[in-house]
This record gives C-alpha cells, structure tokens and sequence, in this order.
C-alpha cells in the first residue's frame, strides 16, 4: 500500500499538469482487458478494432523491402521524400481535382501526427478549436496538447450530423479552427454536400482553418461518395483556410507504416514542418517507400477492401435487424456503426464492460465520441465475429433471445434478465 501510494506521489510530482489532464484512451484499456481475458483462453470476439484485416498491398511490401534491401535507410528531409510527396500531389489531383504544389504537402508519422502538428501551428493558448460530436477520440486532447479549447457541438436532433446554424453558432471571436470528419469515425455518417459547402463557405468567410479530416474519404458505400472540401472553395490552396489530412492507415490499410499528411497553404506547411523537424525529424523512410508504392501501384486492392467492408457492413445490418430495442442509423462509410443502446442502458461505459465480462465482447463507449448510450462497434473483423459478437450482445441484452448460449464450448445461461 504504502509503496503504491509513493509511487503516485512522485508520478504526479514528475509530470506536468497538462501531462496529466490528458486522458487515458478507454480503447486501450479495454483492449488490454480483453487481451488479458484472450490471454487465459477466453473466446473474446472483437468489435472494438480501428484497423481493416488485410494484408497490405503487394507493391508497398516490395518497395519497402527493396530499400531495406538497398541500406539507404536514413534521415530523409523533414517533409517527407520528394517521391512521395509528388505521388501525394497526383494523388490530390486525382481524388480532389485540385492542383497543389509540393510545398503544400507534409508527411508525417501518421494523420494523427498531421493533425496534431496543424493545431500546434494554428492554436494559441485558449483558442478555441470547434469539434462536431460524435467525434473522434483524440480530437479534444489534442486541442488541450496545444493548449487550445476544444468546443463540442452536439446535433439538437440526436442524431449524427449537425446543422449548419449549430455550427455557426459555436463559432466566436476565439475560434481557429474547426475539425470535420467526414466519413465520420465513430458514426460511419457522410456529412451532405450542402453542409460541407456551408462549412467550407463559414471558415472562409471567417478566417478560420478547416480542418478536413480526411482519412476515411475511400471507403464509402452504396454509391456514395464524401463531399471535397476543395469542391467549395475557388481560391488557391494558398490563400485558403482549407486543410486536408488524408493517409495511407484505412484505405490500404497499413496502419502500421505511419503515414499520413497534410495539404495546407504554404505558410503553414513550413510551421508545420519546423514543429516536425524539432520533434521527429522526419516520417521513417523505409515506410515512405511503402506508401508512396501503394498510391502509384494498382488501386484493386483499396477497392477490393472496399468492397469487403461494405459487405461486412451489411453482415452487421443485418443481424442487427434481429436486435430489439437497438436503433440503428446505417454506416455509409468508415468500419464502424453507432447504434443507439439506450434501451438498455444509458451508461455506455457500463453496458461495455457488462458486455465483456459477460459476453467476452468487445465495443467501444460511445460516451468517448460525445456519444453517450451509444456503443462502436467496428465491421473491420471477419464477418463471422460481425455475426458472432452481435450473437452474443443480444443474449446478454435481449429478453426475447434464449436465455441459453454457447460461447467456445461452454454452455451458458443468462440469469440476470
Ligand atoms: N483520424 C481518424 C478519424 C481516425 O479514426 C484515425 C485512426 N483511428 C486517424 C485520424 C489516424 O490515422 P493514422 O493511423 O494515419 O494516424
């Protein structure tokens, strides 16, 4: 006891204050309890994962393996190789339609890295960054890493997508910025055209940095496709407030290589990049390599992740269909679903934890995305743990399911319904 209390005692007393008002992700605290639970051969179905299943491309393996190969792995400049930023500038033309030059691109270990670095340029100590919830965990702890003030705007509606007046009315005389998602992590929502307009149109109008997050713009379903920021706005990139983050993690999914970027006017790509060179130096070069050979090699295997994920998607629809009192808003990007569990529960955090500890499910709270009394539940997995997680939830929640299943061999009888 008494050590432990030390311990505390000078952690606090070594950490800074802004250090310690960052919260810790619940994602990974879950995750560490279900991989202590897996670890003691506990059949544990994941429902929790941020990240697609599949190998990564062909062409990003070789070419990494090919400058492994060469020895050449060193520093490289600090905004990322001269290759990759030029495939990055085809990439934006491609996808957006919109010219940029090389020296609005800057890579970075990740779009988390990206995003990070344009509010460390952009935000002053309490400016105020506005925040469309549902939103994604690390947007507000990243507002207050920058010493800025993250402001939430939730839709009066209940549902996931603001109104442009909400927004409006969030913006004031302190605001720098404001992040959009859009596929949105954790709802799956596609903002309307219209509303990207607005927004693009506000943010101009205002001076204030939009900051497009990007990440899930190529994995899209039914036909639809996420509105361009840059399809709003006439002025250069340079005179615009327009920001696009954008990587390689979900589209190809290569998580593990660190890449993302940022498309941004010049002046601010070159704060960024002094931010960069005095903390990371540079993205490693080795997974430069790798991505820039994703975005110039075949586009089959992003599509056919694609196309595997929608199906997941449906997978999870449909036995959701099966689930009383859960109300459903249908994902139209992303890998993951919001479903509103306040039926059962109008505490998140507890209903996850019930649903592990019972079920050996893994979710998400929905309490972590501004989101409460709702769960995440990611479709990235093999639709066989789509179908068997929900399986699963429904008999811990659902009194009209059989209050007797099977989980890896084990007979168990729900007694608490
Ligand atoms: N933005 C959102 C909304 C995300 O969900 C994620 C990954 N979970 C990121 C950015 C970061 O992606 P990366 O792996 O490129 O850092």
């Amino acid at each position: 006891m008494a050590a432990a209390g030390t311990s505390a005692i000078v952690a606090a007393m070594a950490s800074s204050v802004l250090g310690r008002s960052i919260r810790p992700s619940a994602t990974l605290a879950l995750n560490e309890r279900a991989a202590l639970l897996a670890a003691q051969g506990q059949p544990v179905v994941h429902l929790g994962g941020g990240e697609p299943k599949n190998k990564v491309p062909l062409s990003a393996v070789v070419a990494a393996g090919a400058r492994l190969t060469s020895g050449d792995v060193k520093y490289t400049p600090t905004a990322g190789t001269t290759g990759l930023r030029q495939a990055i500038v085809r990439h934006t033309e491609e996808r957006y339609g919109r010219q940029v030059a090389l020296e609005n691109v800057i890579v970075s270990s990740g779009a988390k890295q990206s995003i990070y670095n344009a509010l460390l340029s952009i935000v002053d100590p309490q400016d105020e960054v506005v925040i469309l919830a549902p939103y994604w965990v690390s947007y507000p702890e990243m507002v207050r890493l920058a010493y800025g003030e993250p402001v939430v705007v939730t839709p009066e509606d209940g549902g996931f997508v603001p109104r442009l007046e909400e927004v409006e009315a969030a913006l004031g005389a302190s605001t720098k910025a404001l992040i959009v998602n859009s596929p949105n992590n954790p709802s799956g929502a596609v903002y309307p055209d219209d509303l990207v307009r607005g927004l693009v149109e506000l943010c101009e109008e205002r001076g204030v940095y939009l900051l497009m997050d990007d990440i899930y713009h190529g994995l899209v379903f039914d036909g639809v496709r996420a509105a361009s920021a840059y399809a709003f706005t006439d002025l250069d990139v340079d005179d615009s407030h327009v920001i696009v983050v954008n990587g390689v993690s979900k589209t190809y999914g290569m998580t593990g290589f660190r890449i993302g970027w940022a498309i941004a006017p010049r002046p601010l790509v070159e704060v960024m990049t002094n931010i960069q060179a005095q903390t990371t130096s540079c993205p490693a070069s080795v997974s430069m390599a790798a991505a820039e050979a994703a975005l110039r090699g075949p586009q089959s295997v992003a599509e056919s992740l694609r196309l595997a994920t929608e199906a997941q998607r449906d997978v999870l629809l449909q036995e959701l269909r099966s689930f009383e009192g859960v109300r459903v808003t249908p994902p139209q990007g992303t890998f993951y679903c919001l479903p509103d569990f306040r039926a059962y529960s109008l505490d998140s955090e507890e209903l996850s934890r019930f649903l592990l500890d019972k079920a050996l499910v893994v979710t998400v709270p929905g309490k972590e995305f501004g989101a409460e009394g709702h769960l995440r539940l990611s479709f990235c997995g093999p639709a066989k743990d789509v179908v068997e997680g929900v399986r699963r939830m429904r008999w811990a929640l659902d009194p009209s399911a059989p209050n007797e299943i099977s989980i890896g061999g084990r007979r168990l009888v729900r007694d608490w319904l």
